[in-house]
């Protein structure tokens, strides 16, 4: 480890996943190693949500197949992997690759390289319990579910419900035991990072770290937030507009980088939110509304209704957004990433699903932290009005507000000197340093 006399720096080699959800905890990760002392080298894809490339066009993904969309990925970018790393390795030592569940080739390359790879899982605990369980549950003959099982709890993994099961957006049976295949299989990797806090998925963890049995280190996400990594502009001028509402009055809504809608749950939306008589901060992404390019289908007289009492921006910057005093609740497609930044700014939920893990990540934000409401039906502009009084304003809402306090407070615990989190994040830099 010398080098001119001076100690030389570890070198660790990141493979993020080219979608918003998934750059943004690897660069923190990052972040905070570079922090630590270690020389950060990315290899990254030129696929780029929502920018194609790697022989991928946006329309492959991730409308259609994911596993389709992923297998095409990895396959695409194995080759230029293993070239970079040998170029890379020909004029410097590299200690170690860390890459995302889904950029599977690399724990493949790295072996053949002979260089140890960790994985970094960017979705919850919970989340991968219930990839783990479809293959079991396919076998019993419960996947794919029948309609009149869809609100049962699945046995094992309560209180997650048959409808609340990973298991949409694939084309067959096999598209989706391949997915499970690929977030839950490690071969040769030699430990694991949550992107997670023990306190909030601790029995999953437990359960979790028995069985891969390798070194793993629940780190969350909070220690680098000052990385920028966001693929789109941020429409900073809405912290300006946040500034002039009162403390906790704002619904913000997003459906992150992927989700979408269609114009009749644009239109309940809109009259939801009017209706709702809170100031609303609504983020509609470009073309995240079927058939049009940003908000030419919002229904007629629904600017004029809400006048100065609601923004309307492309992308915002989350985490300045959720932090600010003046946002009271979050309307929310639950994404990880979206979940853990709410809950550790002490602000409640309302639940939209649309996909993949955001169905368990609602289920737990919903029934087990208990900070948040899901809408459980089509979206319905009564149900939105309904959920945002309740959540924000109505006496009913009062424990979820008092207790995503709470659970912020846990969590802040959590990331401080001797917290969970901080704790894993040494013990991580001590592992890296012994490989
Ligand atoms: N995000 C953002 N601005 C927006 C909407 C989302 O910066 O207007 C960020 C958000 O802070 C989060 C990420 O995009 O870190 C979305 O990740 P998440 O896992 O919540 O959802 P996904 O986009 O993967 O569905």
């Amino acid at each position: 480890m010398e080098e001119q006399g001076t100690q030389r720096r570890c070198i660790v080699v990141l493979v993020p996943c080219p979608f918003q959800g998934h750059i943004t905890p690897m660069l923190q990760l990052g972040t905070v190693l570079h922090s630590m002392g270690f020389s950060i080298i990315i290899a990254h894809t030129k696929f780029n949500s929502p920018n194609p490339s790697d022989g991928l066009t946006q329309s492959d993904c991730p409308s259609g197949d994911v596993f389709a969309f992923l297998s095409t990925l990895n396959t695409n970018c194995k080759g230029r992997l293993r070239a970079c790393l040998e170029q890379l390795m020909e004029q410097q030592e590299v200690d170690c690759i860390i890459y995302d569940t889904l950029m599977y080739i690399s724990e493949a390359v790295a072996n053949h390289l002979n260089l140890p790879s960790i994985v970094l899982r960017t979705m919850g605990a919970s989340s991968l319990m219930a990839y783990k369980a479809i293959p079991r549950l396919q076998a019993e003959g419960c996947v794919p579910p029948q309609d009149f099982i869809l609100q049962a709890l699945v046995p094992e993994l309560e209180p997650l419900r048959f409808k609340d099961l990973p298991i949409s957006k694939f084309n067959s049976l096999e598209s989706l035991l391949q997915m499970c295949a690929i977030a839950c299989n490690i071969k040769t990797s030699v430990a694991i990072i949550w992107n997670t806090i023990d306190y909030l998925e601790h029995s999953s963890l437990v359960q979790l770290h028995q069985h891969y049995k390798v070194p793993s280190f629940s780190i969350g996400h909070k220690f680098a937030s000052v990385s920028p990594s966001s693929l789109l502009k941020e429409d900073t001028d809405c912290i300006t507009w946040l500034d002039k509402q009162a403390p906790n009055s704002v619904i913000y809504v997003s459906l992150g980088s992927l989700a979408s809608m269609d114009e009749k749950e644009l239109a309940e939306t809109a009259w939801g939110l009017a209706n709702s008589d809170q100031p609303f901060l609504w983020v509609i992404r470009p073309a995240s509304v079927a058939g049009s390019e940003w908000v030419e289908l919002l229904p007629e007289g629904f600017k004029e209704a809400i006048g100065e009492k609601g923004l309307i921006v492309k992308w915002a910057p989350q985490k300045d957004v959720l932090a600010h005093g003046a946002v009271g609740g979050f309307l929310s497609h639950c994404g990880w990433n979206s979940t853990l930044e709410s809950i550790s700014e002490g602000v409640p939920m309302i639940c939209w699903p649309s996909f993949g893990d955001q169905m368990v990540n609602a289920r737990y934000v919903s029934h087990v932290w208990r900070v948040g409401l899901e809408l459980e039906n089509e979206l319905e502009r009564r149900e939105i009005e309904r959920a945002v009084r309740s959540l924000m304003v109505d006496k009913e809402g009062e424990e979820i507000r008092q207790r995503v306090i709470d659970l912020k407070e846990k969590i802040a615990l959590c990331m401080r000197d001797g917290g969970s989190s901080c704790n894993s994040l040494n013990d991580l830099k001590e592992y890296i340093l012994s490989l």
